[in-house]
């Protein structure tokens, strides 16, 4: 199987575009351009620490060098064609890319923290039957700079003040580790302590199970935090849901998590959608423990949001408590993590668009 896609064929700019560019091809440019390389510097600042959105904003700049790079470079985002937001606050945001492909993000405001969630590819190969972006194939893969623009235009968008901690999700469209390169590039900008300088902890990659990918992104020294995408205790029901698990089952899966190299302190969190009647069982809590107790791990528990049409039921309380509490007493962190921005489409992880839960709902009852 190939498990990574190719890097994105974008058509030849005419223009260089400075926007989601990393230090380096920024230095490059503004050599280029015959500049000295310390503007180059000063343009990734302009960019990711002012996050100015034109060229006339640049006032550390001179008049000269403002007008030659609005004459020869463009300073282009991902264009927001559509907002939606919901009553808990979540928006979540349609971007049309310099292509006319879309992808969407999510911006979810917290007292503390923003939380944004953002896309990796434009569709997806991995084909996991509960997705509506699985069900569109794979367009392309996202250049980092898409990656980029995709968290500079939701600050702005917020207006999100200088200082509020920002964490980050890749659960969006796509599956990040078949664009791990792009997903790389992104990530060191996104760190760059001279530029948005989100702390690496506060970024989550979330995988469907790629075997391969997990191995690879454990090589690199600096990298974001693993999440992985379970939602079935058997090899059963996960390869009728998630044909990754087809590749990589569930024992083959945990081999690789457990030899991930982990910091100090550092756990794979498990996500997993409750079903009622059809995940939720206290046989289902007993093998997830005993599943997350193979590594350091905790697990994110998403009761079902039941809304019109889905069909389907979230599980009632008692058994949301129950299933909890056998995870607790096998010694696993467990969060309970209500999906935000439902009504508007936008919640977040892999799992829980409206088109996603009927997709469920339907492998579900064919149980
Ligand atoms: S759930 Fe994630 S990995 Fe699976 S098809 Fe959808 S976007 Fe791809």
């Amino acid at each position: 199987m190939n498990w990574e896609q190719p890097a994105p064929e974008l058509s030849p700019a005419t223009r260089p575009n400075a926007a989601g560019a990393g230090r380096e091809a920024l230095k490059a440019l503004i050599s280029g351009l015959g500049e000295k390389a310390f503007r180059g510097g000063q343009l990734f600042e302009g960019l990711y620490v002012q996050r100015w959105t034109s060229w006339d904003q640049f006032s550390t700049f001179s008049k000269a060098l403002r007008e030659r790079l609005e004459a020869e470079v463009d300073l282009t985002w991902p264009a927001i064609r559509e907002s939606r937001t919901a009553e808990d606050g979540a928006t979540k945001h349609v971007f049309r890319l310099g292509d006319g492909m879309e992808v969407e993000g999510v911006h979810m405001p917290y007292a503390d923290r923003t939380t944004l969630c953002i896309s990796s590819q434009v569709g997806c190969a991995m084909g996991c039957t509960f997705c509506a972006t699985g069900q569109m194939g794979i367009r392309r893969n996202l250049g980092a700079a898409e990656i980029v623009g995709q968290v500079v235009t939701m600050l702005n968008h917020h207006h999100h003040p200088a200082g509020l901690p920002v964490n980050l999700v890749f659960m969006g469209m796509g599956e990040p580790l078949h664009n791990l390169a792009q997903v790389m590039e992104a990530f060191e900008i996104l760190t760059d302590p001279k530029g948005l300088a989100i702390p690496p902890r506060r970024i989550t990659l979330s995988t469907s199970g790629l075997v391969p990918g997990i191995q690879r992104l454990g090589s690199f020294e600096r990298r974001p935090r693993l999440a992985v995408s379970l939602n079935a205790t058997t090899d059963a029901y996960r390869n009728r849901i998630m044909p990754v698990n087809r590749a990589w089952n569930l024992e083959a899966l945990s081999a690789c998590l457990q030899a991930f190299p982990l910091g100090r302190g550092e756990r794979i969190t498990l996500e997993y959608v409750l079903l009622h009647g059809v995940t939720d069982s206290a046989e289902d809590a007993r093998r997830l423990a005993d599943y997350a107790k193979g590594f350091p791990s905790k697990v994110n528990l998403i009761p079902f949001n039941e809304h019109e049409g889905a069909g389907y039921q979230s599980p009632t309380e008692a058994t949301l408590d129950l299933f909890g509490r056998v995870l607790s007493q096998n010694g696993i962190p467990v969060m309970v993590r209500r999906s935000r921005g439902q009504e508007v489409g936008g919640a977040c992880g892999q799992l829980v668009r409206g088109s996603e839960a009927e997709d469920l709902e339907a492998d579900a009852s064919a149980q």
